[in-house]
C-alpha cells in the first residue's frame, strides 16, 4: 500500500527558505512540517524571526538539535586521528573537538544540521512519502547539482518561480519580516562564530554584539585550529580596534600605512 503523503519545509530562518514558506501558504500549497535544524548558534534576531512566523501564520516550527551542544563539538569530543595528521605533528599531542571550521572542513554543517535533519527525516520516512522543499533561490542553480539537492522527492519551489537571493529577501520585507535590520548590515545570515564570514561581518560581530564575541574569544584559546589564516580573533579585535583609532582620526584604514601600523601593533603586542 501506497504511504500518504507529507510536505515538509527546511527552513534555515533566512530569508530564501522564509520567502519560499510564505509563498507556499500564499498559494495553498501544503504544509505538513515546518523543519528548521538548531544549531544554538544564530543571531538572535533568528531566533525571534522564528518566532514572528510561528505568531504569524499559526503554525509550528519544528526546531529539532543534534544531540550535543556546539561547544562540546567544537573542543571536547574525542576524535580518532591518525597520528600522521598535521595537528599532531604541529602540536605533538592529540587535541579533542573538532575545532572551527575551514572552507574544507565544514564539520557543523554535517553534525548540527545534515544528521538531525536526515534522522528526522528518515524516521518520518517509515510512515510516509516525504516530499521536502529546500530554498534554493533561483540565481543559485550550481547548488541544485548537490545529490541531495537532486532527490526526486526533493523541491525547489524558488526555482520554479525564477526567485532570485533579491527577489526572496525583498519579499519578506514587503511582508514585515526585516530580521532586525540583520541583512542591513551582513551578506548572509548564518552561525555567529563562523571563521568563513567576511570581515566585515566579523566587524559588525566585534561592534554590535560584544557577548557574543567575548564568546568567540574564549572559545578560540580552547582550540588548537586557528580562526582564520591571517589573524586569532585576539588580533582581529586589536586590528577593529586600531580601525576605529585611525578612523577617528580621519586616516585612511585600507592605506599601506595602516597595515604597516597593524603589523607593528601585532608584533608589539606579542612581545609583551
Ligand atoms: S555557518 Fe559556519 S559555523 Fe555554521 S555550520 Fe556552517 S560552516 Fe559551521
Amino acid at each position: 500500500m501506497d504511504k500518504p503523503q507529507i510536505h515538509v519545509v527546511s527552513l534555515s530562518g533566512g530569508k530564501d527558505s522564509t520567502a519560499m514558506l510564505l509563498r507556499m501558504l500564499e498559494e495553498k500549497m501544503p504544509v505538513d512540517i515546518i523543519l528548521f535544524c538548531d544549531t544554538g548558534l544564530e543571531f538572535p534576531e533568528l531566533y525571534e524571526h522564528l518566532d514572528k512566523i510561528e505568531r504569524n501564520t499559526g503554525l509550528k516550527v519544528t526546531r529539532i538539535k543534534a544531540p550535543h551542544s556546539y561547544e562540546y563539538y567544537f573542543s571536547e569530543v574525542e576524535i580518532k586521528r591518525k597520528r600522521s595528521t598535521v595537528f599532531s605533528e604541529k602540536y605533538g599531542v592529540e587535541h579533542n573537538g573538532y575545532g572551527w571550521a575551514g572552507p574544507k572542513m565544514r564539520w557543523c554543517t554535517e553534525v548540527l544540521k545534515t544528521r538531525p535533519r536526515e534522522r528526522f527525516l528518515s524516521e518520518l520516512r517509515q510512515k510516509y512519502d516525504v516530499i521536502e522543499y529546500v530554498g534554493l533561490a533561483a540565481d543559485e542553480q550550481f547548488r541544485l547539482e548537490r545529490k541531495c539537492n537532486q532527490r526526486s522527492n526533493c523541491r525547489h519551489p524558488l526555482v520554479d518561480w525564477n526567485m532570485t537571493e533579491r527577489d526572496c529577501l525583498n519579499y519578506c520585507l514587503e511582508r514585515g519580516y526585516d530580521w532586525g535590520g540583520l541583512y542591513e548590515k551582513m551578506r548572509r545570515v548564518s552561525c555567529w562564530c563562523c571563521p568563513l564570514q567576511s570581515l566585515k561581518e566579523l566587524r559588525v560581530l566585534y561592534k554590535d554584539y560584544p557577548q557574543l564575541w567575548s564568546t568567540l574569544k574564549r572559545w578560540d584559546k580552547m582550540t588548537w585550529r586557528n580562526f582564520r589564516a591571517d589573524y586569532s580573533v585576539e588580533d582581529l579585535e586589536k586590528r577593529f580596534d586600531l580601525e576605529k583609532e585611525w578612523l577617528e582620526l580621519g586616516k585612511d584604514i585600507k592605506s599601506k600605512e595602516f597595515y604597516a601600523a597593524l603589523k607593528e601593533r601585532l608584533r608589539t603586542d606579542d612581545e609583551r
